[in-house]
């Protein structure tokens, strides 16, 4: 059995402490470019599973209180849920990211070579593969002719990119990927409407202006707010319902006509 380790927080729904694995066909080791990463020390066939990712689940409120390391070794798996490592970095964790990557997720936390590997050849996938959340930006180093420099939370919503990672992102964002193409702005009647219904049922209302403009058709309203910046301080008023933070929901959709963070609707692809 896994040896288990403290939540990261108290007071978050957590799912079991499991620990992340890394094929012995690789090692944590010195990077050139990035201090530490993962090697391979002995051949990897392309479509082997070299890091199974464990951790203990926690949403946006508990992962900003670990530190900015423990947090940079985290991984989202969902638009709300992280999965966080024990406070010293374990193999497997180490996995840096790369502009032209050697490994994909191939679901929520198992990471195949996306190639054949040799020894030396470091592991590092795409994390706009995985992230949409803002927890772990910063300037690449890769080196590769096609680096795009920062690397954002919302790098997933390129069109360019959607397609060169075509069938390499994780669940969560597929879905988001897929919700993002069919998402469109309130348009005058929709917003006539939401305000019509608003004092019947504000939760309703507003429910039925995220699904338009999320493109999230079947969201309930936990998930719906999941969806929104996850840096809103009002995130946890609108969780609870509370008038002032559903007041002040109606009035941003009314003016901006969009989700707040809601990343903007890029059809190049389509
Ligand atoms: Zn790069």
């Amino acid at each position: 059995m896994p040896r288990c380790y403290p939540s990261p927080t108290a007071g978050t729904r957590n799912g079991p402490n499991l620990h992340t694995s890394l094929t012995p066909a690789a090692r944590p080791a010195p990077t050139a470019r990035h201090g530490t990463g993962t090697v391979a020390v002995a051949p990897i066939a392309a479509g082997s599973v070299v890091a199974t990712f464990g951790g203990t689940a926690t949403d946006w409120k508990g992962l900003a209180v670990v530190d900015a390391s423990r947090r940079a070794r985290s991984l989202q798996v969902d638009d709300d849920r992280f999965l966080v490592g024990p406070p010293d970095a374990e193999p497997g964790e180490q996995v840096n990211h790369s502009c032209a990557p050697t490994c994909r997720f191939r679901n929520a936390v198992q990471l195949v070579a996306a190639r054949d590997l040799v020894p030396g050849d470091e592991l590092t996938y795409d994390y706009a593969t995985t992230d949409t959340a803002p927890y772990d930006e910063f300037e690449c180093r890769c080196g590769h002719r096609s680096c795009r420099g920062r690397v954002r939370a919302d790098d997933w919503t390129d069109a360019g990119l959607r397609v060169r990672r075509s069938g390499w992102f994780a669940p969560h964002v597929e879905r988001r990927i897929r919700d993002l193409v069919r998402a469109r702005p309130l348009g005058k009647r929709d917003v006539a409407a939401l305000l019509d219904a608003y004092d019947r049922d504000p939760v309703a209302a507003l429910e039925v202006a995220l699904r338009i403009c999320t493109g999230f058709a079947h969201g309930d309203w936990p998930r719906l707010v999941a969806r929104l910046d996850p840096r809103l301080e009002r995130r946890a008023g609108l969780l609870a319902r509370e008038t002032s933070a559903l007041d002040w929901l109606a009035g941003w959709l009314n003016e901006a006509r969009t989700a707040p963070g809601h990343p903007p609707i890029d059809r190049r692809s389509d």
